[in-house]
């Protein structure tokens, strides 16, 4: 657990436990790569709320401008379209590098992972930025462990249809600890396990905007193989906390960040019907190949150096998504998303 220096804003926010993050001293300089995006969205709005200036790079390749555009006005908000492919030069105190296609239907394929990485520690390297990555569970590949620790070093096929992601990341967190270790840049990681929430791409295949999608239109929700793997799903504003206490904390991690409750496909089917539907009808489908059979986090390090657990359990949190999906689907101006 390697630490780094701390800076002079980190007294504050290492008083996380009693200090709310949104109570902070003077607005740091912050980009956000990937920040039209689903997770993205929700960290920018927390920043801007807290008074940081924001740099928004995206090339909207799964990301929406809409995502955003209620900063437009705000002259703390810049909003660039970029590649992280290509090369960078800007001027800021921390860097949330999230840009990265995060479905399977998006991230095949994709140098993202590698290159844009790499571009993004360069930058930080440069200017003295502190990174953060947002990693995944991915890296536990299908785990043999459970629940999985930060100390496992996961289960991946490295030449699987999965693979451009988990050795996407798992390559990208070896670019971060080297430029740590070798460069000095001030790195965290967070491991990220499934997280859902409002602004969720529709249709981009995910299991909880597929079911919530499904059971809106009327349709069956499709439970591939036999339904009986799990997963732990975390409302995105406890992954937002998490990440913004990481990234002012002193610990480089990496920090699993999820909602340890693990449900079953047919569970998480069961409560997308009681929420939306309960005729909603279910429909099988083949599995996808190395499907992870089941993934839970074990959160002790978060809780214990970052003074974070989540808060809002799927019964709570699916109902503030589907309101969203609501309006998304059905353009009902009558509710918002948040
Ligand atoms: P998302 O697809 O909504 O957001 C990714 C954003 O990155 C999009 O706005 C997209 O346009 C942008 N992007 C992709 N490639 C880019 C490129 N080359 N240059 C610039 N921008 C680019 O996905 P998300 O769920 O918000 O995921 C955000 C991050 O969190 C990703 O790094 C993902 O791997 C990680 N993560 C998410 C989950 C989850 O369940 N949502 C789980 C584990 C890890
Ligand atoms: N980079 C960037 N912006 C910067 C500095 C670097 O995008 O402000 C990119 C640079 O183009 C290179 C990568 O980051 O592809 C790694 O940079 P680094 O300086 O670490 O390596 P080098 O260029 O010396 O190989
Ligand atoms: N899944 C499903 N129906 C769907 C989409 C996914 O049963 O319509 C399953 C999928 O096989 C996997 C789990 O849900 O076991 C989670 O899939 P997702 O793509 O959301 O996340 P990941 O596999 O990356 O954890």
């Amino acid at each position: 657990w390697p630490t780094t220096n701390t800076r002079s804003y980190d007294v504050a926010v290492h008083s996380v436990g009693k200090i709310p993050l949104g109570i902070k001293r003077k607005g740091l300089r912050v980009v956000v790569t990937g920040g039209a995006g689903f997770v993205g969205s929700h960290l920018v709005d927390r920043l801007i709320s807290r008074g940081d200036s924001v740099i928004v790079v995206d090339n909207f390749f799964t990301g929406r401008k809409e995502n955003v555009m209620h900063h437009f006005r705000n002259p703390n908000f810049e909003l660039l379209r970029h590649d992280v492919v290509e090369p960078l030069l800007l001027e800021v105190d921390q860097i949330y590098h999230l840009a990265c296609p995060a479905s399977p239907v998006h991230y095949k394929f994709n140098p993202t992972n590698v290159v844009g990485t790499l571009n993004m520690l360069g930058l930080a390297k440069r200017i003295g930025a502190r990174f953060l990555l947002t990693s995944t569970s991915e890296v536990y590949g299908d785990p043999l462990q459970h629940p999985q620790k930060e100390t496992y070093w996961g289960n991946v096929n490295p030449i699987g249809v999965r693979s451009c992601y988990d050795e996407g990341k798992r390559t990208a967190e070896t670019l971060a600890m080297d430029y740590h270790r070798g460069a000095g840049v001030e790195v965290r990681i967070a491991r990220i396990f499934n997280t859902y929430g409002p602004r969720m791409c529709l249709d981009d295949g995910r299991v909880v905007s597929n079911f919530v999608a499904q059971a809106l239109r009327k349709e069956a929700l499709t439970v591939y193989g036999d339904g009986k793997q799990t997963r732990s799903f975390q409302y995105v504003s406890d992954l937002v906390e998490g990440l913004m206490r990481l990234m002012e904390g002193e610990h480089v991690g990496p920090f699993n960040l999820g909602n340890p409750g693990e449900f079953t496909m047919l569970e998480l089917a069961k409560v997308v019907q009681e929420t939306i539907d309960p005729e909603a009808k279910i429909e099988y489908r083949p599995n996808t190949e190395d499907d992870p059979h089941k993934r839970k986090p074990d959160i002790t390090r978060a809780k214990e150096l970052l003074g974070w657990e989540p808060k809002v359990d799927l019964r709570k949190g699916l109902p503030l998504m589907v309101s969203d999906f609501r309006q998304r689907i059905f353009g009902d101006q009558k509710e918002g998303a948040t």
